[in-house]
């Protein structure tokens, strides 16, 4: 799925570049009981505890089962195996056989509490790329009142399926009710259902009486079947009871017999469900034609525990199967499912008006990647290299806009079929962009489905980073078609490696179709540095944690799981080489396909991969890397040509809690691979390399070409996953270099300097005016990296100015520093001309941006003047598109209620997505009160603005200085109605971090406080004590910094302004001080 990765990161703010990366969805209210026939109990109590427990399945090597009927612990001797491993263990035999070789693995035990992370947040409207809100936490799960979140984390959690019984085949037969006058024969509603039929061939493993399947708010029509496969059509009925244990969402059929070992039995159950406006399961989803109509489509979501909610099944990653699928559906819509329609179109009935579409049987694979979609939907087409069918479909208004996406999926799977040295394992790929979707996309096997702004590209009207997000989302879910679909985790603890995975490739993919875009330096500020920030937190969780209940599951769905793997995998990437890592994850999906995988099995791999080259024990090095949270700094000193290394946890705040000091017992030690070098050796291709082997501290030799007056640098290009502390004397050398010739150290390493040295300065460890000392030289930086990584540390110190006297000598800096970016790319946006890159457009909207936020006048006017020309003419709009989310918001910023209002009602005619997106963001740039107080109550009138994008609306006024006040007012006032309507619980965490990001007082922990003493919310609790515990670590950079900080703004505004000396007054100048104030108060020291 695409959620958290890459769009969860920019906690503070991050500016203009970056794709649209947040949208909202409804998610369900709270359901405590299901709807279910009459006739079933509901308990909350395990039924037959020895077998709902996960239950290891052993295998000889011969290929017979043998199973543990007791413990349900793993017994180690010999080569034993969970079912799921099974087909790996086999396949794994015939390579040893045939003198491959291969280790045998084993699952680690492990059952920990753990933290959680923060909550992801968005940029801040002033002027940049909006990001929209993206969900993937659903609510609803009832746990008997204790918090799911800390009660049930254990990876032997009570609600596991058995393995008593085994699914081989499914075949389903489902019909969904669109329209009001579906079946109106029937004596039932039926509009907005569906019906279902099911019948799964199952395997038993172990002699069981009873079959332990998942179901969620599903009503059966009648008892369910169970028949012995092998009698025949003769067989008798073995069905006896059957009862729902809703706490786990089973659904458990008792028989008059047991069942016998090693043979089949089919399950049959009819039954139907509601095609719900959850944005789950099976579900419902419209969009306006361009007639005016309202049209439905029946879309689904079933990752990761929804499969349950469109039909009864084994709904666990490790049960994988196959599955035939048909879908009954009116004449005039279309059907499609994973695999490829066998019988398109069969009329069924005779009145004429509904249809059958049959589908190929797709290959083993997991429910959670099930996909049926019902829609009138439009498609273009073409084949791939390897004649593989790819289609993109949207409403058929926009399928114009699907050319993008078509073009760049087919190139994209063409070089992943390269990458992995693996055909594409089905016939087709369709695409398909769905008009309400809670994530971002996601990878349903052969049918990925997207949130529009992630699929549809309109050259006309989007801008660069549109069609970026267009190009990565779609190649991080082809990525997912062979890492996550056709080997599959053994269990969500290790979703990390299947997002981590993809969010890495999907830039190997990008990289490959548009070179010009540098998605490989790319990379650091969209996924390493942000999440950064978040792994910083003592409230932080490792990549890899047990989890069980859904509720668990959807919450590590984060960045740190996306991101945080994606790079660490990068990482790892770098230590191997490239071939070897590409040989190793061949093995791993050639053993493993259509089976499923965990993490160690894939360091077995790579381990053998690597044997003759690095010989790196990788188990050893990552298990540090995933089983503890957070990650080092590693410091370093210098004595002549030696340099001393010493490791250690990094907390934004060095006096936070660590929540997980038993975790992995790796003790806060790394395996770190360090990559150094200095002004003699320069060699940034091939630098030289030292290990620190999960030791305190080590010492590392400078070679005999270092010069004593020399800098260095480690961590090149920034392919580690730690931070870098160097001695005075070293950060002093790098800020001269900067200043006298910034090209001679490469672009990605000037943005982890910049990145770094803010971020160790925010923690304490170093002088913030160290820091500082490195953005001198941004007057001569034209490169996109450096100022991004720029923006986004000094977005910390403008919140933190933001009600602070430093604040006036902050902007007259920045402005200092942009007016030469500004100058020098200036408003003309000729996307046809060679010489604009993609990064040199991204960077022009960060100079206007930040020029613009910063109140440069030339700026201003720019914007205003665009903006008037639209409103006075609305037939060609005058705004280029990437320009757009500057101007639109410059424009309703400087502007008053008209300005607004033309906004709203451009806002309101448009069809696009994207378009209507950055709308929406500028919407919020307002100054007037009364204006952004008049937005607020629109959010919650459904006729002016959607449930999805309500939140948007709250989160995007609290970003805007003077809107932050009233969108905390406007919480409070409507807490029940944005509670109970609109999912507050799932949003809280991202809205109360734009509310108290900026907050650095006593009096904010007062307002905090009292805030949660109002609300018994023991769920809030987590969010609310991150909140406290920022701003603590706020109230104290203010105390120890900001003084400081502002002072050396002054300096160093005043530098090159007049030879003067330097400003040492301590006396407060107002945040709205003029140029002459600041020379009054130069030379009053
Ligand atoms: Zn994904």
């Amino acid at each position: 799925m695409d959620v958290a990765y890459s769009y969860f990161g920019d906690d503070d703010g991050n500016p203009p570049n970056s794709p649209e990366k947040f949208t909202f969805i409804e998610l369900q209210e709270h359901e405590t009981e299901s709807p279910m026939s009459s006739n079933e109990t509901k308990t909350g109590k395990v039924l037959h505890s020895g077998s709902v427990k996960k239950v290891t399945v052993t295998m000889g090597m011969d290929g017979t089962l043998e199973i543990d009927k007791e413990s349900g612990k793993p017994v180690r001797k010999g080569m034993y195996c969970s079912h799921a491993q099974m087909l790996f263990v086999f396949i794994t035999a015939c390579i040893i056989i045939t003198g491959v070789g291969l280790l045998a693995f084993y699952v680690p035990d492990r059952c920990q509490d753990i933290g959680a992370t923060e909550a992801p947040v968005a940029g801040e409207s002033t002027g940049g790329e909006p990001r929209e809100l993206e969900v993937h936490q659903q609510a609803g799960y009832d746990y008997g009142g204790v918090d799911p979140k800390w009660a049930t984390r254990a990876a032997d959690w009570a609600g596991r399926l058995s393995t008593d019984v085994l699914p081989k085949r499914y075949s389903v037969i489902l019909q969904p009710f669109l329209t009001p006058d579906d079946a109106t024969d029937s004596h039932l509603q039926r509009h907005f259902t569906f019906d279902g039929d099911v019948s799964i061939k199952v395997e038993c493993n172990r002699p069981t009486q009873t079959i332990t399947l998942h179901t969620k708010n599903l009503t059966l029509h009648r008892n369910p079947i169970v028949k012995s496969r092998s009698a025949g059509a003769a067989a008798e009925d073995l069905f006896q009871s059957y009862k729902f244990v809703g706490e786990f969402d089973f659904l458990v059929i008792t028989l008059r017999e047991e069942l016998q070992v090693a043979q089949d039995y089919e399950i049959s159950i009819a039954y139907s469900g509601e095609l719900n406006e959850n944005l789950y399961g099976f579900y419902r989803s419209s969009y306006t034609a361009a007639n005016g109509e309202k049209r439905w489509i029946a879309t689904t979501q079933m990752q990761p525990t929804d499969a349950r909610r469109a039909l009864p099944c084994f709904d666990e990653p490790a049960f994988k199967s196959v599955f035939d699928v048909e879908i009954i559906h009116r004449a005039n819509t279309s059907a499609l499912s994973n695999g490829i329609e066998s019988v398109d179109k069969e009329p069924i009935g005779d009145n004429g008006r509904w249809v059958v579409t049959k589908f190929k049987r797709v290959r083993e694979m997991s429910t959670y990647l099930l996909a049926f979609v019902v829609s009138d939907f439009k498609y273009e087409q073409a084949t791939t290299t390897n004649g593989v069918l790819f289609r993109v479909w949207s409403r058929p208004e926009a399928v114009e806009n699907t050319k993008y996406a078509l073009q760049a999926g087919v190139d994209i799977l063409n070089y992943f079929e390269e990458y992995f040295d693996f055909d594409y394992p089905l016939e087709k790929q369709d695409m398909m962009a769905i008009p309400d979707f809670a994530a971002g996309a996601m990878e349903n096997w052969g049918l990925i489905l997207y949130r529009e702004t992630a699929l549809l590209f309109d050259p006309l009207l989007n801008s660069a980073s549109n069609q970026q997000r267009v190009a990565v989302v779609v190649s991080h879910e082809l990525a997912h078609q062979w890492f996550g679909n056709l080997v599959t985790p053994e269990w969500w603890d290790d979703l990390w490696l299947n997002e981590g995975f993809a969010s890495y490739v999907q830039y190997l993919g990008v990289d490959n179709i548009e070179p010009s875009w540098q998605m490989k330096l790319q990379f650091l500020v969209e996924e390493l540095q942000p999440v950064f920030t978040e792994d910083a937190l003592g409230t932080s969780h490792p990549v890899r944690v047990p989890v069980g209940a859904p509720s668990e599951i959807n919450e590590i769905f984060d960045s740190i799981s996306y991101e945080k793997g994606a790079s660490i995998i990068r990482m790892l990437d770098n230590i191997l080489t490239e071939d070897v890592f590409k040989e190793g994850l061949n093995y791993y999906l050639t053993e493993r396909a259509y089976g499923n995988a965990n993490s160690d099995d894939l360091w077995t791999v790579l381990t053998y991969a690597d044997e003759d080259k690095g010989k790196n024990d990788v188990k050893k090095i990552m298990d540090t890397w995933t089983l503890q949270m957070g990650y080092p700094y590693v410091s370093f000193t210098r004595d002549s040509k030696t340099l001393t290394a010493v490791q250690k946890h990094f907390l934004n705040n060095p006096n936070s809690t660590v929540e997980d000091s038993n975790f992995g017992n790796q003790g806060y030690l790394w395996y770190i691979y360090l990559l150094y070098t200095h002004k003699s050796d320069q060699n940034y291709d091939n630098p030289m390399t030292e290990w620190m082997n999960k030791e305190p501290k080590v010492e590392i030799s400078l070679g005999d070409d270092y010069m004593e007056s020399d800098w260095y640098l480690v961590n090149v290009n920034q392919y580690g996953y730690y931070r870098v502390n160097y001695d005075t004397q070293n950060w002093e050398r790098l800020s001269k270099q900067l200043e006298e010739d910034h090209e001679l150290i490469p672009i990605q390493n000037r943005a982890a300097l910049i990145d770094d040295a803010f971020n160790l300065a925010r923690a304490g460890v170093i002088e913030q005016t160290t820091a500082l000392n490195l953005t001198k030289y941004l007057t001569k930086e034209r490169e996109y990296l450096p100022w991004e990584a720029t923006l986004v540390v000094i977005s910390y110190i403008r919140d933190m100015f933001s009600r602070y006297s430093g604040y006036g000598p902050l902007e007259k800096y920045m402005l200092k520093q942009i007016e030469p970016l500004y100058t020098e790319l200036g408003w003309k946006d000729n996307i046809t001309d060679p010489t604009n890159t993609h990064l040199t457009q991204y960077n022009r909207i960060n100079a206007l941006a930040t020029a613009c936020q910063y109140g440069m006048e030339d700026c201003v006017r720019q914007a205003s003047d665009l903006y008037g020309q639209y409103m006075e003419d609305t037939s060609v709009n005058p705004i280029t598109p990437n320009l757009k989310s500057v101007v639109y918001c410059q424009g309703i910023r400087y502007g008053g209620q008209d300005e607004w209002e033309f906004g709203w009602e451009r806002f309101s005619n448009t069809s696009d997505s994207s378009e209507r997106s950055k709308w929406l963001s500028a919407l919020a740039c307002s100054t007037e009160p009364w204006i952004l107080s008049r937005f607020l109550e629109y959010s919650l009138d459904i006729e002016k603005i959607t449930k999805g994008d309500a939140i948007n609306v709250i989160r995007y006024v609290a970003f805007n200085y003077v809107g932050r006040a009233l969108a905390w007012d406007f919480v409070r006032a409507n807490w029940d109605t944005l509670f109970n309507e609109y999912s507050l619980d799932q949003h809280f965490p991202s809205i109360f971090k734009a509310l108290t990001k900026h907050c650095n007082t006593q009096y904010d922990i007062t307002e905090i406080s009292h805030f949660y003493s109002k609300r018994n919310l023991s769920l809030l609790k987590k969010t609310v004590d991150m909140s406290l515990d920022r701003t603590r670590t706020n109230i104290r950079w203010m105390e120890n910094n900001a003084e400081a900080v502002r002072i050396w703004f002054l300096n160093a505004y005043m530098e090159g302004k007049r030879d003067t000396s330097a400003v040492t007054s301590y006396s407060a100048p107002q945040a709205d001080e003029t140029e002459s104030s600041i020379v009054s108060s130069s030379s009053s020291a």
